[in-house]
């Protein structure tokens, strides 16, 4: 497989690590190029940091914690610095999104999916949509509601790093993201019916044009196909 440029286009500092974490890492492992950009400044997700901490101050602690998980990764974030809660699909949002891709130019992004539960989420989405050229696929919703997804990838491997990666967002979580993590990703994975895949991720793909091959664009798996398939006469 030729080595591709991966980008993640993600709303705000933590949704990389909880929707794309694994396939990122998968990605780095097997050699290709993973870019991650953040386009919100985090400035609303006080988490349980105290009242006396200035929105400014909350920015940089977000965009500290980022670069640790990143740096997990081993990538350093681009920040797009959009004030939270304030993404719209106008002429300003869409020019720090486009610029960053037109930078990167990726060969496959990833961004949220476009019903996702918070505002952000789906306009970035949309913003990507429409300054994308390359193939994108969606990460699954929070917690996966209203989600039904085309592809899945084998993250096992990858579980604890994932973890890992999101635990460096501390001022976000009250509670170890580790069990919503263990819950979504395992109960992907017992939709894929194959023993030895323990946690997976998911994605929609925008149909928009030359898809059908789009699997060999995710993380490469040597999965053999059964040596015979079962008639349905024969299952029980
Ligand atoms: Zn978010």
């Amino acid at each position: 497989m030729r080595k591709l440029k991966i980008a993640a286009f993600m709303p705000h500092p933590d949704d990389t690590e909880i929707l794309v974490g694994g396939t990122l890492l998968k990605y780095k492992a097997q050699g290709h190029d993973v870019h991650v950009v953040i386009a919100m400044d985090g400035r609303r997700g006080r988490g349980h940091l105290p009242d006396s901490v200035s929105w400014q101050e909350i920015v940089a602690i977000r965009h500290e914690e980022a670069r640790r998980a990143c740096a997990i990764l081993g990538v350093e974030p681009i920040f797009l610095d959009i004030e939270d809660h304030r993404l719209l699909d106008d002429r300003d949002c869409y020019e720090k999104v486009i610029a960053a891709m037109e930078c990167l130019n990726p060969d496959v992004v990833f961004t949220c999916a476009p019903n996702d539960y918070h505002n952000d989420h789906r306009c970035l989405s949309r913003l990507v949509l429409n300054s994308a050229w390359a193939p994108v696929f969606f990460a699954e919703t929070s917690c996966g509601v209203d989600f039904n997804p085309d592809f899945y990838v084998d993250i096992t491997e990858f579980i604890e790093t994932k973890i890992e990666m999101a635990r460096q967002h501390q001022s976000q979580f009250t509670e170890d993201p580790k069990e919503t993590i263990e819950i979504v990703n395992r109960f992907r994975a017992l939709q894929c019916r194959r023993k030895e895949i323990r946690y997976a991720e998911c994605f929609k793909l925008y149909k928009r044009f030359e898809w059908v091959k789009a699997y060999e664009l995710l993380p490469h798996d040597d999965y053999e196909l059964p040596e015979k398939i079962v008639p349905t006469t024969e299952r029980n």
